[in-house]
């Protein structure tokens, strides 16, 4: 026996499946669409990538660690305080900081059905045990999420709006969760997809300001077209925040992360126009589809979760598309085997997606 065999993964680490992102190439095609990873169809902001060019000839210094300029730029955006914000490496990486700070071997850690496929490897790196909670027809379910704490539960994860369903919870079902959760258990609401729910959409930093134990998210990946770069923050009471910057690297984030992230907060007009772009044409997709006999959802996130009758069917549109150079998301993996999800492109894309999916739905009407 050699030496190595003795070294153990700590408990929970070798029960992780490891993460799987959506495809980015079709084996013969050389022009591809890619609507498999929420991605912004319009890039980043001008400002940012020039901020990334400016910055990158001084990646021989050390970064700040207190990202104080990108908080300050995030604050004055969004009207916070600076202080209660912490920066990470994508939000993966402040869901990590939750996760790690806040759970560990014997704790439960709930999550839902339809959740965000790394809440489960996040619990288990902790060495926490996920649960996971039934969802109602694609939705939140608090109740369920309720009856499911224990002594043992510390977090809930939940998506809002949710990936892949799109579906949002309303504020009222929010606040219940979080009223009904005892002070021992953080809610952790992660908002990746906040920002195409509309511009009022402010119920995220409300909780954290009412609730202790309540940890916000976002995200520079999906509105921000920066998903390349790895920026992500969470917003949360002072206490909350002091414990996670324990674990933080001090130098997690890089000069160009920090310049592209806070040049892109300060342009509200690329903003603007990112999320006017989307709201129009997920608007136009979901109708197309639902003319076309596809069901699906209304969503307040930039995809659409396109239903089918049955499995086979939908493994058999995401062919016909793929056969088209577009590559969208299976969500089986998520409990979801008859759907396809869908990222909002642009124009073009949106109208070659209703096009083959038209194409698809006729011919098998035909069959
Ligand atoms: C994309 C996404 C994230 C964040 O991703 P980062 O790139 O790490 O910021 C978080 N949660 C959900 C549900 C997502 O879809």
């Amino acid at each position: 026996m050699t030496d190595t065999l003795r070294i153990q993964p700590q408990p929970g680490i070798m029960d992780i499946a490891r993460y799987v992102g959506g495809a980015a190439q079709i084996a013969g095609h050389e022009h591809v669409v890619k609507l498999s990873s929420n991605e912004n169809p319009y890039g980043p902001s001008e400002k940012a990538r020039e901020a990334a060019a400016r910055t990158a000839p001084q990646m021989h210094r050390y970064p700040n660690t207190d990202h104080a300029s990108l908080r300050a730029a995030i604050a004055e955006v969004h009207g916070l305080d600076p202080d209660r914000i912490i920066c990470g490496v994508g939000s993966d990486e402040v869901l990590q900081f939750a996760a790690q700070c806040f759970a560990g071997p014997g704790d439960e850690v709930i999550m839902t059905e339809h959740g965000f496929s790394m809440y489960p490897i996040l619990a288990r790196a902790a060495g926490a045990l996920p649960v996971i909670v039934a969802e109602i027809e694609r939705r939140v379910d608090v109740d369920a999420i309720l009856n499911a704490v224990t002594d043992r539960t510390r977090i809930v994860f939940l998506t809002n709006p949710g990936n892949p369903t799109g579906t949002l919870l309303t504020e009222a079902e929010v606040r219940r969760l979080a009223e009904g959760l005892p002070g021992n258990v953080l809610l952790v609401h992660d908002g990746a997809y906040t920002e195409f729910a509309g511009d009022d959409f402010r119920l995220d930093f409300a909780l954290a300001d009412e609730f202790p134990n309540v940890l916000s998210t976002r995200t520079f990946s999906k509105i921000y077209g920066l998903g390349g770069l790895r920026i992500g923050w969470g917003y949360a009471q002072r206490d909350l925040i002091d414990v996670m910057n324990r674990v933080r690297q001090p130098f997690n984030l890089s000069v160009v992360q920090l310049a592209a992230a806070e040049a892109a907060m300060r342009d509200r007009d690329h903003f603007t126009r990112c999320q006017t772009e989307n709201a129009k044409w997920r608007h136009w997709l979901r109708k197309a589809l639902l003319d076309l006999g596809v069901e699906c959802d209304e969503s307040h996130t930039n995809f659409l979760l396109a239903r089918f009758r049955d499995e086979a069917t939908a493994n058999a549109c995401d062919e016909a598309l793929k056969a088209d150079g577009l590559i969208v998301r299976k969500v089986a993996g998520y409990g979801l085997p008859n759907c396809l999800r869908i990222t909002i492109g642009d124009e073009p894309s949106c109208r070659r997606v209703a096009d083959v999916i038209g194409r698809f739905m006729t011919e098998r009407a035909q069959a």
